[in-house]
């Protein structure tokens, strides 16, 4: 048995390389890592997967790799195709990010792999995820009641709120049938996803008429709960946008709030897109009242520029999120009491989908301390700017057609063509754009019209960028619109 055990060992300590051969590591992933952010400003910002040629030819399998090998196996498969969410030419979707004191936190938190789920086995990590979502509550101007949890985006923070308002509102099955949700056709597609995983797929879902803004027209929404009402059925949740994804817009939060009041109805806030922008005066001019929600949803790795797998959900009363989250069972008993104060939230995990989760504070905590909070305000600032700069000066561009002045960070615009039609054409002008590689760029489709949008929330793009997307667009137009 000792000589099993003895041959056991020596192969399983390969796991653990040897304090040379960790700065060996270290230095290859650090070259790669230079390189990356080196050509990061000439990069292209989409590529097509051509050069891939897959996992496949590279089964997992008994044999060890050198890393060099694996590092430029990376480059080739995952890091040169596809959305380069890095660049300062992502203008789509919602742009990505990448702060770089974000990896070494991750790094970090990789190394000691603390355990942030629970307090009594991460007393410090479960204190910084609790202090960061303390950070968050007072941002959007929750009380001391409030409370929430590092999700891995805002998705996964949708339901984990939205089940909280099933649970908080008793919508049991019995409710299904007379249930009724408010939201707007622009809501984000995780809005139904999340209702649909919380088990109420079939309940009611009234689509609230927009104004030309496409923000929420609460006239509508007021008129749509009175109907329900008087058809003996129950308004239950009310859903709006702090920034949606297709435009932009932001719902009319304070008078949404004050009929959600009126009708006793749960508040959710989807701010996982523009709810950063309170760390500026522009954003805070535009959004207003949103501690008025029951729940809301940010998205860190959007407006902070986090890499992604960092979403939030805050709940104005915590007690509501911990009574939807809080078990125990009988192999916690060393980290928790069962008869332990069941009021006192004690532990991330007692507000999370999650037990065992990634210890996702120091990705955040890092840049935030180590920056400090002037610089993100700054970039916030700046990226509003850049939506309106880049409105005004398409909108001199003879042939461009923009949507609405930029209540946040988005713009919408199409080119009209001298003949033939117009949604083909603005198709044909993405495809020339993308074709260029330095701007990623996409479409949506507004009232029937093939619209294309500019979303810029990444900390690395500027005014140069946005000057060469102009440039481009131009030329572009021109050149498709003559032949
Ligand atoms: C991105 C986004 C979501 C979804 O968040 P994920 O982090 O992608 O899961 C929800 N709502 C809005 C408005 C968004 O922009």
């Amino acid at each position: 048995m000792l000589e099993k055990l003895a041959e056991l060992e020596r192969v399983a300590r390969q796991l653990e390389p040897d304090q040379g051969e960790r700065e060996g590591m270290l230095d290859e992933v650090r070259d790669y890592a230079e390189s990356f952010l080196t050509q990061l400003p000439t990069a292209r910002a989409f590529t097509n997967d051509e050069g891939r040629s897959g996992f496949s030819n590279a089964p997992i399998d008994e044999a060890p790799t050198e890393l060099i090998t694996l590092l430029e196996f990376y480059k080739r498969e995952v890091d040169t195709t596809g959305l380069n969410t890095t660049s300062s030419g992502q203008l789509g979707y919602i742009p990505g990010g990448g702060l770089f004191p974000s990896a070494l936190g991750d790094y970090l938190a990789d190394i000691s792999n603390r355990y942030s789920g629970v307090s009594f086995a991460g007393p410090g990590a479960a204190e910084m995820e609790l202090s960061l979502v303390g950070w968050m509550c007072r941002l959007v101007g929750y009380p001391d009641s409030a409370g929430g949890d590092l999700t891995s985006g805002g998705s996964m923070a949708t339901l984990s709120a939205l089940v909280t308002a099933r649970d908080a509102c008793n919508i049991g099955p019995g409710e299904i049938p007379t249930a009724c949700v408010y939201l707007t056709g622009q809501a984000h597609h995780c809005i139904e996803k999340a209702l649909q995983i919380a088990g109420l797929k079939d309940i009611r879902k009234r689509f609230v008429p927009m104004d030309e803004r496409y923000r929420m027209d609460v006239t509508e929404l007021q008129q749509l709960i009175d109907t329900d009402r008087d058809q003996g059925l129950k308004p239950w949740l009310v859903v709006a946008s702090a920034g949606t994804t297709d435009t932009g817009a932001v719902d009319p939060i304070p008078e949404i709030a004050r009929v959600a009041k009126q009708h006793d109805l749960w508040f959710h806030l989807d701010a996982a897109y523009g709810g950063f922008f309170l760390l500026c005066e522009e954003g805070r001019e535009r959004l207003h009242g949103l501690n008025q929600a029951d729940s809301i949803v940010l998205d860190p790795h959007k407006g902070l520029s986090l890499p992604y797998g960092s979403g939030a959900v805050l709940i104005k009363d915590v007690r509501l999120l911990a009574e939807s989250n809080t078990y125990y069972a009988d192999y916690m008993q060393d980290a928790k009491h069962p008869d332990s104060d069941p009021g006192a939230v004690s532990s991330p995990s007692d507000l999370s989908l999650e037990l065992t989760r990634p210890f996702r504070g120091p990705r955040m905590w890092f840049p935030l301390k180590l920056f400090g909070l002037m610089p993100f305000r700054a970039s916030l600032a700046e990226k509003i700017w850049l939506a309106r700069y880049f409105h005004q000066e398409l909108s001199k561009i003879e042939g461009f057609e923009t949507g609405p002045d930029p209540d946040l960070s988005i713009v919408t615009y199409r080119y009209l063509p001298k003949g033939g039609d117009a949604n083909a054409f603005n198709k044909r002008l993405l495809e020339a754009v993308l074709a260029d590689g330095r701007i990623f760029i996409t479409s949506t489709m507004i009232a029937g019209k093939y619209t294309l949008r500019l979303a810029v929330l990444n900390f690395r793009t500027h005014r140069e960028t946005i000057d060469y997307l102009l440039e481009l667009l131009q030329r572009k137009a021109r050149e498709l619109d003559n032949t």
